[in-house]
């Protein structure tokens, strides 16, 4: 895999965050136990979809430095790994600029 430096989007981020927040809102209130949010690695590119528990989405998004990122999206060096799960990794943003 070649390093990806180029486009990396800290708005886009902070914008999938949001739209994250709505879903797993979503998933909550209907009961779901795991709702499909999408990847917050920051690659524009990037439309992949994470499935994780509600539970478990609602406690990363509880540290605005924690993103939910597929599996093989972190990006050594300005991400802290935090936990590694089946099919996405849970990573904490080092600086905050
Ligand atoms: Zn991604």
């Amino acid at each position: 895999m070649t390093s990806v430096t180029n486009g990396i989007s800290r708005g886009r981020q902070a914008l999938r965050r949001d739209v994250n927040k709505r879903i797993s809102e979503v998933g909550a209130g209907s009961e779901a136990e795991v709702v499909e949010v999408f990847c917050e690695c920051g690659h524009v590119r990037c439309a992949d979809r994470v499935r994780i528990a509600t539970e478990a989405y609602e406690q990363v998004r509880t540290s605005a430095a924690c993103f939910v990122v597929r599996s093989g999206h972190e990006e050594t060096g300005a991400d802290q790994l935090v936990a590694r799960h089946n099919g996405y990794v849970v990573v904490e943003r080092k600086s905050r600029r």
